[in-house]
């Protein structure tokens, strides 16, 4: 089946360099998704930066996202004493940096994960469901949450789900369920990325989640003593007993997105807001 191209013209959003990049037809002759997003890894576009597209199904470009990786420490051509283990690195080079951060979003917070293969993904479901679960403290395995799906046509995907992670290992991601940035992702990635020991970058990756959900399990201890509490009384309560810098926004929405997807969504609704409180007397 030879396949159709549609030419996107693609400019870097850090340094403002353009090139052509083909996207393929089926893309956009789909009907089932929005917009998607396209990863344009290193060399694509720019030599120095990475990042995503938002393209809608009429092929422009909606927007784009920065990646803040230096990737040289993975290069495109796998080698070949590593080829086929399941290793940071690699799982990389098949679903690209940010299919990765999405992946692994799906995996800590619950999200059903649906991958579509091409003909070289040599990975079972099995597999990569077990090297997920790795990543989580023992109470969160076992449940299974990454399907694969064995046919590459788009329209034929019969996911229902509003609440899954859609995506290929052609670096197109078609849903994300979630709108809370990757930056945690981002962040633990990048740090077992400057580890060049397989086996440590996956404990580092470990030990970073698992500091997550110790944070989630004391946000919860709190929770379960009151009946309301702010925000931000919260984030101070937070970094206070567990000696860490103050608790951001931003990781504190992870905190309420690991409880409600994991634990109670109930008890989620106990965290007030004032702005939204100050907003709903006017
Ligand atoms: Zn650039």
């Amino acid at each position: 089946m030879a396949e159709t191209f549609k030419v996107l013209e693609v400019v870097c959003p850090t340094c403002g360099k353009v090139k052509n990049v083909n996207v393929p037809e089926a893309i956009f002759s789909q009907k089932k998704f929005g917009s998607i997003k396209i990863q344009i890894p290193i060399n694509a576009v720019c030599p120095e930066h990475q990042f995503i597209v938002f393209v809608d199904t009429k092929g422009i470009i909606r927007g784009y996202e920065k990646i803040d990786i230096l990737m040289d420490t993975v290069s495109p051509i796998v080698d070949r004493e590593t080829a086929g283990r399941v290793n940071l690195k690699n799982l990389i080079q098949i679903f690209g940096i940010y299919g990765i951060f999405s992946l692994i979003h799906g995996k800590i917070f619950n999200y059903p994960s649906y991958v579509i293969k091409d003909e070289n993904f040599q990975y079972d479901e099995a597999l990569l469901n077990s090297v997920g679960d790795n990543l989580l403290p023992e109470t969160y395995r076992g449940s299974k949450t990454i399907y694969i799906i064995e046919d590459p046509d788009i329209n034929k995907i019969k996911v229902k789900d509003k609440d899954a992670l859609i995506l290929d290992t052609s670096q197109h991601i078609f849903q994300t369920p979630w709108s809370i940035k990757l930056k945690f992702e981002e962040q633990i990635i990048k740090r077992a990325l400057e580890i060049i020991d397989e086996e440590e970058q996956l404990k580092l990756l470990q030990q970073d989640i698992s500091n997550l959900i110790k944070e989630v399990h004391y946000t919860v201890s709190i929770l379960e003593e009151v009946d309301q509490i702010y925000e931000d009384d919260l984030a101070v309560k937070i970094s206070k007993a567990l000696s860490i810098k103050k608790t951001s926004t931003y990781h504190l929405n992870l905190i309420k997105e690991f409880i409600r997807r994991n634990i109670s969504k109930k008890i989620v609704s106990k965290i007030k807001n004032r702005v939204g409180e100050f907003l709903s007397v006017i």
